[in-house]
């Protein structure tokens, strides 16, 4: 049985995702503990380029053109043909994104491999490779033994820094040749863009995140006068967003935005993982909730235990339009 740990690379665009690099620390922490090599592997066409970055021992790289834009059928077919013919790694990790969750579910149909998903941690001592995951939402951590001989993980982010996966020493890196890719049934149409004038979430140094707690639409008018007052933007969770009281563009997790700002403010927001996903690259994180248990506490370095709405009235007497201060 290898002892290696590989890790597949997820890259939209010409950057490797944050989850990537998660992925990649936590796959050396794995590789300590079995003694085996982290191996990433690269998919795309004219990306090799991105191998520089990444902390691995070696990095596999599948080029072509049927690799160009990320749909999943490509990506299971290239794998399935490595893991069919070569000796298969103690485990594979991925990112538990749309992305990593779709190939890494298509290649466990495939090969038959058992999948363990929305992992936090994984640690190998004394020939036992354990995991740690999160069920119910993030409410429960389990722990368990990764299935032998060979494994699929999805990470979740949190349990590793990305910066432990980064490495400036470029990485050792083979070609692997491509199979025919026959063409798929999924193609990409288009990528979702914020809309011409709309807030670029991802690049706002100060984040003002509204969930549910906020409680009725009205209420974000004292939001939107909070950002104004402190020169931050508005961003949302889902059900804000699938009510309709902000866009798409505005929402921050799993199928929104990751953003990466100086200052999240979590108002209202329980801290579901496919929301924490999107944020939890924040530098500080401030969360204000009625709930003790709220899991987003967990991912907050301030928080407040009191009534969004309220806390947002009291502040905005001190810094919002017309308090007659500019503190
Ligand atoms: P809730 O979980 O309902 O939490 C509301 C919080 O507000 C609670 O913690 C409550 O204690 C608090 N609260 C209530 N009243 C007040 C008050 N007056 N003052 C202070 N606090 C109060 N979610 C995302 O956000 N982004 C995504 O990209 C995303 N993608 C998803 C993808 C998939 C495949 C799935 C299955 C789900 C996805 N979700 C996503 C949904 C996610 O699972 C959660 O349901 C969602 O994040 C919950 O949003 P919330 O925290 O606003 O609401």
């Amino acid at each position: 049985m290898s002892r290696d740990i590989h890790v597949v690379i997820e890259q939209l665009r010409g950057q490797v995702a944050d989850i990537s690099f998660v992925a990649l620390a936590a796959a050396r922490q794995l590789a300590l503990g079995t003694e085996g090599d982290v191996v990433a592997l690269l998919l795309g066409h004219e990306a090799d380029h991105l191998a520089a970055g990444l902390a691995a021992d070696r990095v596999w790289y599948v080029g072509d053109p049927g690799l160009a834009q990320f749909t999943p059928e490509p990506y299971v077919a290239v794998l399935t043909e490595l893991y069919g013919e070569n000796d298969r790694p103690r485990a594979v990790l991925f990112g538990d994104t749309s992305i990593g969750a779709e190939v890494a579910g298509g290649l466990s149909g495939r090969l038959d491999l058992p999948l363990v998903s929305r992992c936090r941690r994984v640690e190998a001592s004394d020939g036992v490779v354990g995991f740690t995951s999160e069920i119910c939402g993030g409410k429960i951590l389990v722990e368990g033994e990764l299935p032998e001989p060979t494994a699929l993980v999805t990470m979740v982010p949190g349990g590793y820094r990305p910066e432990e996966g980064r490495s400036s020493e470029p990485p050792e890196v083979m070609q692997v040749p491509a199979p025919v890719l026959e063409p798929g049934r999924i193609s990409l149409r288009s990528y979702h863009e914020p809309a011409p004038g709309d807030v670029d979430i991802s690049s706002e140094p100060i984040l003002i995140g509204v969930g549910r707690g906020i409680e009725r639409e009205e209420n974000l008018k004292l939001v939107e006068d909070l950002a104004l007052a402190i020169g931050g933007a508005v961003c949302a969770s889902r059900p804000v967003v699938d009510q309709g009281w902000l866009p798409t563009t505005r929402l921050v997790g799993k199928s929104g935005r990751r953003v990466k700002p100086k200052a999240y403010l979590a108002l209202g927001i329980s801290g579901a993982p496919e929301h924490v996903e999107g944020m939890t690259d924040s530098e500080l994180v401030i969360a204000v909730n009625t709930d003790p248990m709220a899991p987003i506490f967990g991912v907050a370095q301030y928080g407040a235990e009191t009534d969004v709405v309220d806390l947002l009235s009291l502040m905005l007497s001190r810094v919002g339009p017309g308090s007659g201060s500019s503190d």
